[in-house]
């Protein structure tokens, strides 16, 4: 089997070596927020795996944290990892292991290796030490195992106050590993659970609940960000004494997603939320995975860019534009084109009569003779957009200005003949043009020469639509400001609301994504009164030029 990186690298020695004959990996969100571009990559990791290795991953929610926990979040969770296209084989939960997390703090209790200490948490802190002090050795440290298992039993029974007790394992104040320096692995917490309510009082700390959770799973890797690698010698030390069978579960750790001016953290996500800056998390403008699926982000497309962006040990920051590069991708092979005009500017074709109609045709996705086509009425009065009008044109400007002929895409060529402006002369009210005869596609002058190409709309069919354009949440950091708050973009949201499109742009699916050609990428969705709004999902790098 051929590997990728270097968590496959182990794997495969691990099957070669036979330490193992299956891989199982698990996904471990906790339940707190939503899950965000960032977990997408954990997610491609551990199921990517198990597909490759046709081995097995569970999604287990690390709920050992009851206050900021949630069914919502849950549930959200298991929306988005499905929206991805992974398949968990088993559903599991850290508090589904409660009992057993506590029959293995009895066990170490009983060996010696866990002790009831009364410090505060202030206390144990200051006793710590530093990087290069060793800690002091709490003076709880010498009890015996009677009278552990004794002030255990009563932690858990709720015969002592929150906080003023805790759990700690005996290993070595003095090690160079400050995770080493007897850490806590069960604090008394009255909080009412959202799975197993008020069964408990005490629960586990995430370092101890972890290995604990992988190791009754039978999980061969432990797929984890960077962050705790100096957590591992305590993840071992938790496997190696709490009685599980071997081989013990391995933790290996990988460098994080980090995204330019990409809030990648739940606790500020949250916040966005709470302070109303963003409508939900699942607002388009989040980064959330449930964000980028409002936006018309295809899960293709977030599975292709975190095969792109690899697996390593070294923190980096990716450009969004890759993300971005590869949802344009996904979508340049896969949406219809339609006509979509932004700042509609009428033009009469004088050379048309009032009731006079040709039909159009114009190809769904040039990229793919399966996508169909569709057709588009050309009239006597159409849109085009502002911009593809000009009275002072710029060097190079090939669409429209005085005198000048460009192709209504699909249809004929248009040569301007005069341009009217507002009874105060202020702007342009309309333009006359005429069509030049059989320079239709098909016709006998079509191979004539233009140098530009425009989209339109007829003013009889065209649609009024609103069209919402985003910009990212956050700034570029200015002068080094790196503050969140500082740097919140209040402008990441345009909508403009008098735009035109064709009427093909309403037929489809509620939530089809098109190509406005010339335009942009964007997302079709229904708003609660019915009304349809196109979101901009990405920007289109290439305008077609006259060759199209
Ligand atoms: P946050 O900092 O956003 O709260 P977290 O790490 O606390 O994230 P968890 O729910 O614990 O969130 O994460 C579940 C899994 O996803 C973990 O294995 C974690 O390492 C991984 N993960 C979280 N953020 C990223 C990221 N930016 N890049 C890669 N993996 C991530
Ligand atoms: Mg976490």
């Amino acid at each position: 089997m051929e590997s990728d990186n270097f968590i496959e690298d182990i794997i495969v020695k691990d099957l070669q070596t036979k330490k193992i004959t299956i891989v199982n990996t698990r996904f471990p969100p906790e339940p707190n927020g939503y899950l965000h571009i960032g977990h997408a990559k954990s997610i491609s990791i551990n199921f990517g795996i198990k597909e490759k290795f046709l081995g097995k991953c569970n999604l287990r929610f690390d709920d050992t944290n009851p206050t900021k926990e949630d069914l919502e979040y849950v549930n959200s969770i298991k929306k988005d990892i499905q929206w991805l296209g992974y398949k968990w084989d088993h559903e599991l939960y850290a508090s589904d292991y409660f009992q057993k997390t506590y029959e293995a703090a009895i066990i170490l209790i009983k060996k010696g290796l866990a002790y009831v200490c009364d410090l505060s948490a202030e206390e144990i802190r200051k006793t710590r030490g530093t990087l290069n002090e060793p800690g002091i050795e709490s003076p709880y440290r010498t009890r015996t195992i009677e009278t552990n298992l004794e002030l255990f039993t009563k932690m858990k029974n709720g015969e002592f106050p929150d906080g003023s007790r805790v759990l700690r394992a005996k290993i070595d104040m003095a090690s160079p590993n400050i995770n080493m320096r007897d850490p806590v692995i069960y604090r008394i917490l009255r909080a009412t659970h959202h799975r197993t309510g008020d069964d408990w009082l005490i629960y586990p700390m995430y370092d101890f609940a972890h290995p604990i959770g992988d190791a009754i799973e039978n999980i061969t890797h432990s797929i984890c960000t960077l962050e705790f690698e100096n957590h591992r010698p305590l993840y071992d030390w938790v496997t190696a004494n709490c009685d599980f069978k071997k081989p013990y579960p391995q933790q290996i750790e990988f460098a994080r997603l980090n995204m330019k001016n990409t809030v990648m953290s739940k606790r500020y996500l949250k916040k966005l939320v709470d302070d109303g800056f963003v409508k939900g998390w699942d607002d388009p403008r989040m980064p959330t995975l449930s964000g980028l699926r409002e936006r018309g982000y295809p899960p293709e497309a977030i599975r292709e860019f975190c095969a792109r962006i690899g697996v390593g040990k070294a923190n980096s920051e990716v450009d969004p534009e890759l993300l971005d590069f590869c949802v344009r991708e996904h979508l340049n092979k896969y949406a219809d084109r339609a006509m979509a005009i932004e700042n509609p500017l009428k033009v009469v074709i004088e050379n048309i009569d009032n009731n006079q109609t040709f039909e159009c045709i114009i190809d769904n996705n040039p990229n793919d003779p399966k996508a169909g086509k569709h057709n588009i009425v050309l009239r006597r009065e159409i849109y085009i957009d502002n911009s593809d009008f000009s009275l002072s044109p710029p060097p190079k400007y090939h669409r429209l200005f005085e005198g000048s002929t460009v192709r209504l895409k699909g249809s004929f060529v248009l040569q301007h003949v005069k341009t009217c402006m507002t009874p105060d002369s202020t702007k342009i009210d309309h333009i006359v043009c005429r069509y030049l005869p059989d320079t239709q596609p098909g016709g006998i002058n079509s191979g004539m020469k233009v140098k530009g190409v425009i989209q339109w709309v007829s003013i009889k069919d065209a649609i009024d639509t609103t069209l919402h354009k985003y910009e990212a949440l956050l700034n570029d950091p200015k002068d080094g400001v790196l503050d969140f708050n500082e740097r919140l973009n209040y402008n990441s949201i345009e909508i403009i609301d008098h735009a035109k499109v064709e009427p093909f742009a309403l037929e489809g699916d509620t939530a089809k994504s098109f190509q406005f050609m010339r335009m942009a990428y964007y997302k079709r969705v229904k708003t609660n009164d019915g009304v349809c709004v196109f979101r901009r999902i990405v920007s289109l790098k290439d305008k077609f030029n006259a060759k199209n």
